[in-house]
């Protein structure tokens, strides 16, 4: 049997949490207040992800940049290809908080979106 500790990311309590792993790969999570920590305990140990927030450039607007992030959570070993790929982004103001700024980034089928509105300046 393996044992291993994390610490849970689903809410600011930040739980710590004991994973024990049978031979079998059968896990048992203790220390979890609530069920979100068993899952993400599970979930960290078989198939990691996150949601990624960076920024990209933008020419024209109130603001030189813009925040954005994944819409959805991808593969953790993906993060350093996807910050990559938007290095390379450049968009033109106006930007609309919501607005798709890069389709299926680094291959991992997620969208990035814009997380704040830049005015034209
Ligand atoms: S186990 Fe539940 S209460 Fe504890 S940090 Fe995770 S989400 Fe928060």
């Amino acid at each position: 049997m393996k044992v291993k500790e994390l610490v849970c990311i689903g809410c600011p309590l930040g739980c710590n949490l004991k994973v024990e792993i049978s031979e079998e790969g059968s896990m048992e999570v203790t220390g979890n207040t609530c069920p979100r920590g068993a899952d993400y305990a599970e979930k960290e140990l078989t198939d990691p992800r996150r949601i990624v927030t960076s920024s990209v450039r933008v020419s024209g607007g109130h603001l030189p940049c813009v925040s954005v992030k994944t819409e959805t959570d991808i593969p953790k070993d993906k993060i350093f290809d996807c910050v990559k790929a938007l290095k390379n982004v450049e968009l033109l103001a106006p930007v609309k908080i919501g607005q798709i700024v890069a389709e299926n980034v680094a291959g991992t089928g997620a969208a990035v979106i814009a997380t704040k509105d830049i005015y034209v300046q």
